[in-house]
């Protein structure tokens, strides 16, 4: 049991899990990134962080999930080492990951958890910074963090990290499938060539079909330019898109470098159906909904 002081000093996060609408690859810059231009949208699929402060001089780190290093190498770990060391913060925090969104799927699992640990230690420690500077520390850690520090909608650009928010009304379900193949991100993004880059912005008519609200219209305007890398060095994720989209007869979409696929659907039952009929064959199958975070 804990007492009130200890409870009183618990900081709780929720990291959102992010799907791509748009990822248009535009071009290979001289510092080796990639130039992109990506429409991102926040999911109530989410890790939740427990954060706790230590006397040590230290950060630990702990979870009950496999597959994710508990140690100095976590996301969340490596976002609590950059927080103390930006700010000369000497204190130290355990930070305990209830890991619900799936690992290396796409889904930008691990930059939402080193986002709730930078939102959660300007909590803890109370060092008021803004969400724009916790975005430029998150840039430090990783391409997607600065998005996953605010969440909801927005258009990313540069390496991922130079962000202009979206307000829009749409709240669509998601239902999404983790094929089980692992996809390796460096990898498919080394595969590119020129002929993979894209001439047009398709975040554009991005925007436009969000504020339509129209499902039909977002599924016309989704694309992701590193899809058919990733079908074609993989192809049991490109299997699992032809066997979903033939069971849902809707549009199927890749998320990041995959290999998680996902549908929209307009409303629940219809989400519920197609996770139904997709759990006939795979248990790897999550549904979600599109989440404007605070
Ligand atoms: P990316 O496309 O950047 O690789 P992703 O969304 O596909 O990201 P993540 O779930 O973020 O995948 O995991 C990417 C890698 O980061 C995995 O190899 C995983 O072991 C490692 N990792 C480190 N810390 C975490 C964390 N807290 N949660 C998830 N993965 C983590």
């Amino acid at each position: 049991m804990l007492i009130s002081a200890e409870v009183d000093s618990l900081i709780l996060e929720r990291a959102y899990a992010k799907i791509n609408l748009t990822l248009d690859v535009l071009f290979k810059r001289s510092d080796g990134y990639h130039e992109v231009d990506m429409v991102m949208q926040s999911i109530d699929l989410s890790d939740t962080l427990w954060l706790e402060p230590l006397d040590a001089d230290r950060v630990e780190i702990d979870s009950a999930a496999s597959h994710i290093p508990l140690d100095g190498r976590n996301l969340a770990a490596i976002a609590a080492q950059v927080f103390r060391r930006r700010l000369g913060i000497r204190r130290g925090v355990r930070i305990y990951i209830d890991k619900q969104v799936p690992v290396a799927a796409g889904l930008g699992g691990g930059s939402a958890d080193a986002a709730a640990v930078l939102r959660g230690l300007n909590r803890l420690w109370q060092t008021g910074l803004s969400v724009a500077e916790l975005a430029a520390m998150g840039a430090e850690i990783g391409s997607d963090v600065p998005f996953c520090v605010a969440g909801g909608c927005a258009v990313a650009t540069g390496r991922g990290e130079l962000l202009q928010p979206v307000m829009h009304p749409f709240r669509p379900y998601v239902v999404l499938v983790r094929p089980a193949v692992h996809v390796s991100t460096s990898e498919v993004y080394g595969a590119l060539t020129p002929a993979d880059y894209s001439p047009v912005r398709h975040s554009t008519t991005m925007l436009d079909a969000l504020a339509s609200g129209s499902v039909d219209a977002v599924d016309a305007a989704v694309y992701n330019g590193l899809a058919p890398c990733t079908f074609q060095r993989y192809p049991g994720v490109a299997a699992m898109q032809r066997r979903v989209a033939q069971i849902s007869q809707r549009p199927v979409h890749m998320s990041g470098s995959g290999p998680t696929l996902y549908c929209l659907l307009p409303n629940r039952n219809a989400a519920l159906r197609l996770y139904n009929a997709i759990r006939g064959f795979t248990r790897d199958v999550y549904v979600a909904r599109f989440v404007m975070p605070g």
